[in-house]
């Protein structure tokens, strides 16, 4: 009941860790995992005397995300440092980017269930170090810490509080995960922590434009969570007002196991960190001619995809999604349908047959697969010179083996050619009706769904290659209608 009155409001600060080979600011390795501890260096350890070196790459990784998130990039940007005690922060700072980050504005659109399309502005995006991990379940007296995230390249994408549910707040996440992918700069792997975000929520009376006080909960790290962390705060906070409270603005953590937030302290404010301009790193510049490269670089979007895919190929929103999950599967098949004209039948072909093929043999590299084949494979289709079911079970997993051989070539190497030849058909009829004289007396009695059991008997014997509707329209003749 008190729920309808009210509308939950949220804003997502994402940190996406970027993929580059070693760290932010020092060489050391940046992939997940390894030992603890074997990833560092004096730098990553904050040594005294030790001086941060710039890793360019990640400023790269974050110009394409910001250019494709259509943010405004400041062309000069600066690190700061953000000031905090803590074990897994040697160091005692974290760098950051506070004053000037490296683009403003921008925004991801999502695709909502009723087909609309929002989008979720952003207030900024900004680069970071990532802190290091403390482990409290090895030891049984102490607990550890593991430095090997210490100064990993991040990106924060800092929501404006555009969201209003859960599902939202899931729709952006994984609009955030496919483009990180697609661009190449983070795999997005939520359960290794390479994408993780705070939630910032509140509610308001429906129809209100004003903004109440929020609670963040930090670090959530799976999509199932932070829905369940939105829906128990949303609540809580329903509760609050409710029984004639108010909503304290505070930092929380979320308990999976009892599906509620408790705080984690008070709102910290800006000034708690003693930001400040890191002495030791020089401007960011970017120069014109590196943001131009990478504008001309920029690869078609999912969503632009999506929106070509819907419209001028007339794809259904369910192919349409499928096809730009992943830039691999979306670039196949934009591939064939310049070598192959039927939408439809290149959809079913890279949808049903491509993809599962990809996964199953746990790639997603096709580099040098000549499209021209998948292609050739349709046209006899769509010739009948083969059938659908010959297509997919013979001569698709043959063109993977013997992608160099035309496929028209293959089929007839094969014996795949399908029969249309109209004797050949009536005979093969003949012989079929005479085996089974009980059944073509049922059939002229009444019996018509009997037809399906002469076709499957037509299609056994002509080895799957008699033309399905020849073959059927030899069987009504000659069964007489
Ligand atoms: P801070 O820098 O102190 O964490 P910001 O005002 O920059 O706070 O906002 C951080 C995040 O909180 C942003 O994603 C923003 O959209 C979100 N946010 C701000 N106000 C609200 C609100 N009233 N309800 C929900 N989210 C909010
Ligand atoms: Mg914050």
């Amino acid at each position: 009941m008190a729920k309808q009155k009210y509308e939950t409001v949220i804003g997502l600060e994402t940190h996406i860790q970027l993929g580059t080979a070693s760290k932010a600011f020092c060489g050391d390795d940046a992939r997940f995992g390894g030992e603890p501890n074997t990833h560092i260096s004096t730098v990553s350890l904050g040594h005294p005397g030790t001086l941060p070196v710039l890793n360019r790459k990640q400023i790269d990784y974050a110009l394409r995300l910001s250019v494709a998130l259509g943010a405004e990039v400041n062309l000069t940007n600066y690190f700061d440092r953000k000031n905090y005690f803590y074990t897994d922060l040697p160091k005692g700072y974290q760098i950051t980017q506070d004053r000037c980050p490296i683009s403003v504005g921008g925004f991801v659109p999502i695709l909502l269930s009723d087909g609309t399309v929002k989008k979720v502005r952003l207030h900024h995006i900004h680069m970071e170090e990532d802190a290091g991990k403390s482990v409290h379940d090895v030891f049984e007296m102490h607990s550890g810490v593991d430095l090997n995230r210490a100064g990993v390249p991040l990106v924060e994408v800092v929501s404006e509080p555009d969201l209003r549910s859960a599902e939202e707040v899931d729709l952006f996440m994984n609009a955030l995960r496919r483009l990180v992918r697609w661009l190449e700069i983070s795999d997005g792997n939520m359960e290794q922590g390479s994408m993780r975000c705070d939630c910032n929520v509140s509610i308001r009376p429906q129809g209100s434009e004003e903004l109440f006080a929020r609670c963040e909960v930090k670090n959530m790290n799976s999509m199932r969570f932070a829905r369940r962390a939105i829906e128990f705060e949303t609540q809580r906070q329903i509760d609050i007002v409710e029984s004639g409270g108010r909503v304290r603005q505070q930092t929380l953590q979320f308990d999976k196991n009892t599906g509620s937030t408790s705080p984690l302290r008070d709102k910290e404010d800006a000034h708690d960190y003693r930001y400040f301009p890191d002495p030791d790193l020089p401007p960011v510049v970017i120069s014109a001619e590196e943001l131009a490269r990478v504008k001309a670089e920029m690869p078609a979007l999912p969503w632009e995809l999506y929106e070509r895919f819907t419209t001028k190929f007339g794809l259904s929103a369910y192919d349409a999604t499928i096809l730009t999950e992943e830039k691999t599967i979306a670039f196949l098949f934009l591939d064939l349908t310049e070598k192959h004209q039927d939408y439809k039948a290149c959809a079913n072909l890279i949808i049903n047959q491509v993809r599962p093929h990809l996964a199953e043999n746990e790639t997603n590299a096709v580099p040098d697969f000549p499209v021209q084949r998948w292609a050739e494979l349709l046209d006899l289709v769509k010739e009948n010179k083969v059938s659908n079911s010959v297509a997919k079970q013979k001569l698709f997993p043959a063109i993977w083996e013997k992608s160099d051989t035309p496929v028209a070539k293959l089929a007839e190497k094969m014996n795949l050619l399908q029969d249309s030849d109209a004797d050949f058909l009536a005979d093969l009829a003949e012989e079929i009706l005479a085996k089974y004289p009980d059944k073509v007396a049922a059939y002229r009695k009444g019996k018509k769904g009997l037809l399906g059991f002469f076709m499957g008997e037509l299609m056994k014997a002509s080895k799957g290659k008699a033309n399905p509707q020849e073959g059927n329209a030899v069987l009504r003749e000659k069964l007489g209608g």
